[in-house]
């Protein structure tokens, strides 16, 4: 078993709105895997019939080894799903709540231990109802990988964190992944798949358009670069450049030494990523 998550030919429609319309997709065991696409491009759809929440009109699928469709409760076990909002039960405190998911599960965490690894200790005691969003969101996490899953799906996970929460939440998915779990999550944040995906898959209009990992999405590293510097006068001049060492060489001999406000950029991965949507579409 390869991979642990493999689709081909995958289709779901909604109506006259073909939202999946033959995805192909692998994530192999041990990956950090990224789905990334504009609004309605089919990742949501696409997610929870891994999940075994969607049914599918066509297309082969296996999820740990699975078909999702006719998922049992022992596969559900291995299979860690974050939702957003899951941890709204106004009454219970943040404790009873991810105590009362840890015994769903065959081989739970202890749950004290999965609320300091998100960082909820000092709101163990308090009810779910006063947390602020950033917090429901880590408890939402903690509810996740309370049953020790192998494959974690993640929906866009850091919606509403504040910087330094976004930092410890990447640490926390990679020490989870160090720990073997197979992590798939879909993000609007290009920093965030940059971060954390070992790969990255495009999907647009329902297809994945591309697979790699960021830093060669849409042959990134092969892009011109853009050299900027300052001239004597004080003014910026840039050039685009295949060769950009030959240009800083030939900068630094001109300068006679260091050059001013140097800088050698190559496309970002937004940039990258936006082109290959713009194309898509
Ligand atoms: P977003 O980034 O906005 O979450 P997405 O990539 O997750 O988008 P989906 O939610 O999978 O996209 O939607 C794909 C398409 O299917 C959209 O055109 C959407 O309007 C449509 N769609 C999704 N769910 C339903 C539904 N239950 N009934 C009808 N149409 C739906």
């Amino acid at each position: 078993m390869e991979f642990a998550i493999s689709a081909h030919g995958l289709r779901k429609s909604y109506g006259d709105i073909a939202a999946v319309a033959g995805l192909d997709l692998e994530v192999r065991h041990g990956e950090v895997f990224a789905l990334l696409g504009p609004n309605g491009a089919g990742k949501t759809t696409t997610v929870e019939i891994l999940e075994g929440y969607r049914k599918r009109d066509g297309g082969e699928v296996r999820v740990l080894d699975h078909d999702p469709a006719a998922a049992n409760a022992e596969w559900r076990a291995r299979v860690g799903i974050v939702l957003q909002g899951t941890g709204e039960f106004e009454e219970l405190t943040v404790g009873e709540l991810v105590r009362h998911f840890a015994a769903f599960y065959p081989k739970p965490d202890d749950p004290d231990e999965v609320i300091a690894r998100v960082g909820l200790t000092g709101k163990a005691k308090a009810r779910t109802h006063g947390l602020s969003g950033g917090q429901k969101r880590r408890l939402d996490v903690a509810l996740g990988i309370v049953g020790r899953p192998e494959l974690l799906f993640l929906d866009e996970p850091t919606t509403g964190f504040d910087p330094e929460a976004r930092r410890e939440f990447w640490q926390l998915i990679r020490e989870l992944n160090t720990a073997g779990t197979t992590i798939m999550l879909t993000t609007h944040y290009l920093d965030e798949a940059e971060a954390l995906a070992h790969r990255v898959g495009v999907i647009a209009g329902g297809r994945l358009v591309e697979v790699a990992e960021p830093s060669r999405l849409g042959h990134r590293e092969q892009a011109p670069a853009t050299v900027s510097w300052r001239t004597p006068d004080g003014t910026v001049e840039s050039a685009e450049s295949d060769t950009p060492t030959a240009l800083v060489a030939e900068l630094a001999a001109r300068f006679d030494g260091e050059i001013p406000g140097l800088t050698v950029t190559r496309p970002t991965l937004e940039d990258v990523y936006l082109r290959m949507i713009g194309a898509a579409a």
